[in-house]
């Protein structure tokens, strides 16, 4: 599939740091598993909308949604996607609406060689509604002046803006796995302001041109120059340059800001050593380090059941050599349905408190009661 320079949905990234381009075009674009299953569930939605907006047969829609091989969890996201995307679709008259499913839109006014692909547009009543599917459960993303949905919204007014006098475009990001429906309304008159912003932006990270600017996009975005960016680094090694004032003890208030970087610390250094060894593998070398072999443990080179055989013609009892151990929890509930698990276990199924865990204060998490477990136990 083509890919834009400037993304739509890297938008977030080159409109806050307009270096990321050219430092991420050093590295490859590999598409990670969770891509390649948000491209699934997007698959899997398209053909489930195709089949309520009645685009295409029952045959063809069982026969190809057959062939994705999805998993349950996967069809009842989606299904939880498609619903509320039918629900904004019939606030508006079918005869006079427009529904467009996976449509290429073209922002090349605002931003140089720009096109995406947005999942769902709705033109009806004045109206331009924007939907977009996220399937990844990682970070809540939020629909409030999303230049990635702006960017779409913008590339359909672009194509369809001469059907009808558009007044108001609703932005709408559908998250089912976090349970996150976000929507943002804004004039049209605003969004194309909003353009004219994205548009001086776009021409300086197309150019290169400016800075590497460090901020929340850089781990949201996924850049992949962050091994290498030097501000990026500067920003990860701040506490290292702590200057701590009493020399002797840490208090409660410096430990307090490494906490607040300790996570961003390990991450970056995960990724500085993935980063490394890929690196020593393809030839570079790092002054003092050398690659090794890792160690590991022996395995059988036969399958599990070739093993038993032999040990039992061994005169070997295969409850002497194999383990039987019971399903989880969980798989147990899929196993029986949540009926016949309720009635058989549902009397013997406990939660128990979690692990205390120190988290920044703005979790949404209550915090943790000591006295109430003490409580709990006596
Ligand atoms: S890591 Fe952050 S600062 Fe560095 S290039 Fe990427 S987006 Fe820019």
């Amino acid at each position: 599939m083509a890919h834009a320079k400037l993304s739509a949905s890297g938008a977030k990234k080159w409109l806050n740091c307009p270096l990321s381009i050219t430092l991420e075009s050093k590295f490859p674009d590999e598409e990670s598993e969770y891509a390649k299953e948000g491209i699934k569930a997007h698959e899997l939605s398209e053909l489930k909308l195709r089949r309520k907006l009645n685009l295409i047969g029952k045959d063809a829609h069982d026969e190809s949604i057959n062939d994705l091989n999805v998993d349950e969890e996967m069809d009842k996201h989606t299904d939880y996607y498609c619903n509320l995307v039918m629900e904004i679709v019939n606030r508006y008259d079918r005869n006079y609406t427009l529904v467009k499913l996976e449509e290429r839109v073209d922002f090349g006014y605002w931003v140089p060689e720009g096109f995406g692909t947005s999942d769902v547009i709705v033109i009806s009543d004045n109206v331009l509604e924007i939907i977009d599917l996220k399937y990844g459960r990682g970070v809540k993303v939020s629909a409030d002046n999303n230049p990635q949905l702006m960017l779409y919204a913008l590339g359909a007014l672009n194509e369809y803006g001469y059907l009808c006098d558009i007044k108001i475009v609703n932005l709408t990001i559908i998250q089912p796995r976090l349970d996150n429906i976000s929507t943002f309304k804004i004039s049209t008159d605003c969004l194309l302001k909003r353009g004219e912003e994205i548009k001086a932006k776009a021409l300086k990270a197309f150019n290169g041109d400016g800075n590497c600017v460090v901020g929340k996009h850089c781990d949201d975005g996924f850049c992949r120059a962050r091994p290498i960016c030097k501000a990026y680094a500067d920003e990860r090694l701040k506490i290292a340059r702590y200057d701590f004032r009493d020399p002797a003890e840490l208090s409660a208030d410096d430990i307090a800001d490494i906490l607040g970087s300790v996570d961003d610390l390990v991450r970056w250094s995960k990724t500085i050593k993935d980063y490394a060894l890929k690196q020593s593998l393809n030839g570079v070398e790092f002054k003092g380090f050398k690659v090794v072999e890792g160690k590991s443990n022996r395995i059988f080179n036969i399958e599990e059941n070739e093993v038993i055989k032999i040990l039992e013609e061994g005169g070997f009892k295969a409850e002497e050599v194999c383990k039987t151990s019971l399903k989880s929890l969980s798989t147990l509930e899929k196993i029986l349905g949540k009926k016949d698990f309720k009635d058989l276990l549902g009397n013997h199924v406990i939660k128990p408190m979690g692990k205390p865990s120190l988290v920044p204060i703005d979790d949404e998490r209550p915090i943790f009661n000591s006295a109430d477990i003490d409580f709990k136990n006596i």
